[in-house]
């Protein structure tokens, strides 16, 4: 489903302190895993991100947010106090992409499938019958 076809949903979700918690108002696309080694040394794991428009994005206190210029590309933010990773913003980006796992549950979201796969680190196997890009999505 493309995501202008998507319902607009209310999302809310916070990092592990609750120093920073934040509101989506909007149609939120669903969440790709990025096996970048950017994602895999920020997160210690590979990312796991929805997308949102950041207009449709409230973040309650972003004194506690700290932004990470991690490339020419993009910066990352994250809480101040605890390190919870949130978001992911491509420069001059209309979108962010907001950490699948710091939202509140349910979240009533999916999974489109894996990116940067080619960059995956070598100790586990993306199941086969998922849906993979070896670079940045293509859709
Ligand atoms: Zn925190």
């Amino acid at each position: 489903m493309s995501d202008d076809k998507k319902p607009t949903r209310i999302l809310t979700g916070g990092c592990l302190c609750g120093a920073v918690r934040f509101r989506v108002e909007g149609r939120v696309r669903d969440v790709l895993f990025c096996h970048c080694s950017m994602c895999r040394l920020s997160h210690g794991h590979y990312g796991a991100y929805a997308g949102v428009k950041q207009a449709e994005l409230t973040v309650e206190d972003e004194s506690a947010v700290t932004w990470y210029r991690s490339s020419d590309v993009a910066r990352r933010g994250f809480c101040s106090i605890c390190g919870g990773r949130l978001f992911y913003h491509p420069h001059e980006s209309p979108f962010i992409g907001v950490a699948a796992g710091s939202l509140d549950q349910p979240s009533g979201l999916g999974t489109i499938g894996h990116v940067f796969t080619d960059d995956a680190a070598d100790y586990y196997t993306i199941a086969a019958d998922e849906k993979q890009y070896p670079g940045a999505p293509t859709r």
